[in-house]
């Protein structure tokens, strides 16, 4: 547990399912005020609420589209309006579809490339000038990918907007650093939620992903809200511009494992 998270306010980007929901879940059981950004999930948010209030936590929910600059600020003034600050943003939302790069129309490029970077920018953005106004110390955490460094043909807009993402943290975190703002990010492997459920859902294909994974297994939501709350608490306090790899040894080349190579 991190006792610094106590009373602080974060807002979750996409925050009713998958990733976004352990992480709504954990701040709460840190004593965090958490406010949970929603797209279509208005009852899963509202669940999530009760399950944080069941163990004396705080929590409320908001619908909102990242990729609209107007519905950012709408999600931040909620913040700022239900519990009177913004000390954690987490820009978590994200999509991603198969199409070989052949055959991507502009409109799916547009969607996820304004989903995935252009979102989160607009997340850091606002967060940061509020930050900035009201003399905060914040943190934000930016979702990436192990597809900011792994290349994934029939993916390319998503491995795109990855690749933005890591380089936008560090760039943030080089130009806010003189005001005690820390800008990182997480990079998760392959982790059990429904942005991959039909995958998962197929024994094969999921055969197959857990054979990329040296620990040899899928990860779970859990795992990366732990990086989430680290990250986010004074035990980082000196920590920015970092990714934070959460993905079982996917990026350590596993190809080579035994001794191959
Ligand atoms: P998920 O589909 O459960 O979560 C994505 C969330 O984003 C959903 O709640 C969805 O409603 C929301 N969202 C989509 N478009 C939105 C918009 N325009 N405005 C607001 N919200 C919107 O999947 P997840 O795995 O929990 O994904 C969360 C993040 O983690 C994403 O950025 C994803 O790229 C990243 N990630 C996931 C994995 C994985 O294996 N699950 C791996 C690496 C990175």
């Amino acid at each position: 547990m991190y006792p610094s998270l106590e009373g602080k306010v974060v807002v979750i980007t996409g925050g009713a399912t998958g990733i976004g929901k352990a992480m709504a879940e954990r701040f709460g059981a840190e004593k965090a005020k958490v406010v949970i950004n929603y797209f279509n999930e208005e009852q899963e948010a509202n669940e999530i609420i009760k399950t944080i209030e069941k163990t004396g936590g705080i929590a409320s929910a908001i619908q909102g589209d990242v990729t609209k600059e107007g519905d950012i600020k709408k999600i931040i003034a909620h913040a700022i309006d239900t519990f009177g600050s913004l000390d954690i943003m987490v820009n978590n939302a994200g999509i991603e579809n198969e199409v070989p790069s052949e055959d991507l129309s502009l409109a799916d490029w547009n969607k996820v490339i304004s989903t995935n970077l252009t979102g989160q920018f607009l997340g850091c953005r606002e967060a940061i000038d509020y930050m900035l106004n009201n003399n905060i110390k914040g943190s934000i955490i930016n979702m990436s990918s192990v597809h900011q460094e792994i290349p994934w043909p029939h993916f390319v807009h998503y491995a795109a907007s990855k690749g933005g993402v890591k380089l936008m943290t560090e760039t943030l975190a080089l130009e806010f650093a003189p005001h005690g703002i820390r800008v990182n990010c997480i990079a998760p492997g392959a982790i059990d939620t429904p942005i991959n459920k039909e995958k998962f859902d197929d024994p094969e294909l999921k055969k197959g992903v857990v054979e990329l994974i040296p620990m040899g297994y899928i990860g779970k939501p859990e795992e990366i809200a732990a990086c989430a709350v680290w990250l986010a608490s004074s035990e980082a306090s000196y920590v920015t511009g970092l990714t934070l790899f959460a993905d079982g040894g996917m990026t350590q080349y596993p190809g080579f494992q035994a001794g191959k190579g």
